[in-house]
């Protein structure tokens, strides 16, 4: 689906070269944290300016969306978004980690009924979408080239192929998922705690699938299995970069880990399957000191990162979306502490996923011995 966000077209593109735009903030990166940051200081009243390097939004990998998003998701005004038939409801999960029994854990007894499994492209459309409805400033197709701070705020450029603009705020927020490319610029470091790749791929099957995800560890790390529509089926292999071959082998690698499973062999046959396209990508814990500092803050991904054995990403990356956007406001409006709030519940959601990641990967004990279980992720 093709918005009518202010994708500049060329004309428009040249009229606004060397074009110069004050605003209070302003947002770099159009994802799920960036979008919800902007809401957020729109309902506010904040000006603010969200620049996306891309034209059109993109199929990301990550989609389950966990029973307990919820009450969030209606908070930020986008509940009504994942009622759309493109997504799918999911019922649980199906889990073999500690030992070979494949454990249902079905989300019957949450109080909050069912998750969500996106169409992550159409979902990253839809907020696009109501971003614009709800009379957001967007800039895609505009990557981010040089911040500056000066004394009276930041000075940012960002262009394309055919223009230049030159934005200046208060503010700057870093939305640009795990690169945190504006912490880079400003020369502010993530710290990556373990080295985990993830190999992804896609395939169609010829049976229907249960509306549920299957999770299974194996020596070299763990397998992951979630439906996406009715005949399709989401998989990743998730261990360590220094496991994974050279992308020429790949695939060989992917379909020995595949058939060397015990029960995500059961849904795809490793042998005979067409599968997509293989993608390799970092998906480890990674995190920010401090998660804002003068005349910045980083939202999502830029700030913390989080292993998806978790499926915290997304609703992590729409709550500090919503929770930075009103402390920028709130500061702007002269409340010195909000940024300090925003930092104090940041890290507080970080240190209760960290230690139920420790627990969680401590309670698989079968292969102590092997390198991704070793504690060197
Ligand atoms: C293998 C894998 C599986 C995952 N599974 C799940 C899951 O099941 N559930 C879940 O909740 N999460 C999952 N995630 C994580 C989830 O996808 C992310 O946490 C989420 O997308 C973070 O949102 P974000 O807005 O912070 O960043 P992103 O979605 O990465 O958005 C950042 C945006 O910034 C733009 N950008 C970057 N640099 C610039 C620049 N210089 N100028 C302008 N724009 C720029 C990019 O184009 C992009 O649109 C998974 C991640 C991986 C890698």
């Amino acid at each position: 689906m093709q918005t009518n966000l202010r994708v500049l077209e060329k004309e428009e593109q040249c009229a606004v070269t060397k074009d110069k735009r004050n605003y209070e903030v302003i947002i770099i990166g159009g994802g799920p944290a960036g979008i919800a940051t902007s809401l957020t200081l729109t309902n506010r009243g904040i000006s603010n300016c969200l620049v996306e390097a891309k034209h059109l939004p993109q199929k990301k990998t990550g989609e389950a969306i966990p029973p307990n998003a919820k009450p969030l998701l209606k908070k930020l005004g986008i509940y009504e978004l994942m009622e759309d038939p493109k997504h799918c409801i999911y019922y649980g999960n199906k889990s073999s980690w500690g030992s070979e029994k494949l454990e249902q854990k079905a989300f019957i007894k949450d109080i909050y009924g069912h998750g969500f499994l996106l169409d992550r492209l159409h979902f990253e459309t839809q907020l696009r979408a109501h971003l614009e409805k709800c009379g957001g400033d967007f800039l895609a197709g505009y990557r981010l080239k040089k911040v500056v701070k000066g004394e009276k705020g930041i000075t940012a450029t960002i262009e394309n192929t055919a223009a230049a603009i030159t934005l200046t705020a208060k503010y700057i927020v870093d939305a640009t998922g795990r690169k945190a490319s504006v912490c880079q610029q400003l020369g502010i470091k993530k710290r990556f705690l373990d080295a985990q790749f993830a190999l992804t791929s896609s395939v169609q099957l010829s049976q229907e699938i249960a509306r549920e995800i299957v999770v299974e560890a194996t020596p070299n790390g763990w397998w992951y299995a979630a439906p996406q529509g009715h005949k399709e089926l989401t998989l990743m292999f998730f261990t360590l970069k220094s496991l994974i071959p050279d992308k020429v082998n790949s695939t060989q690698f992917w379909r020995a880990e595949l058939k060397s499973s015990l029960h995500i062999s059961k849904l795809v046959n490793a042998e005979n399957c067409d599968f997509g396209p293989i993608k390799i990508l970092p998906c480890g814990t990674s995190r920010l000191e401090i998660p804002f500092g003068e005349n910045w803050m980083a939202v999502g991904d830029a700030a913390y990162s989080f292993d998806p054995i978790s499926s915290y990403g997304i609703t992590s990356a729409l709550a500090s979306g919503m929770y930075g956007g009103h402390a920028l406001a709130s500061a702007i409006e002269g409340k010195t502490d909000a940024m300090l709030t925003y930092r104090y519940l940041m890290e507080k959601a970080y240190q209760g996923y960290a230690e139920k990641l420790v627990g969680h990967y401590a309670s698989e004990e079968r292969w102590k011995d092997e390198p991704y279980w070793m504690g060197s992720r």
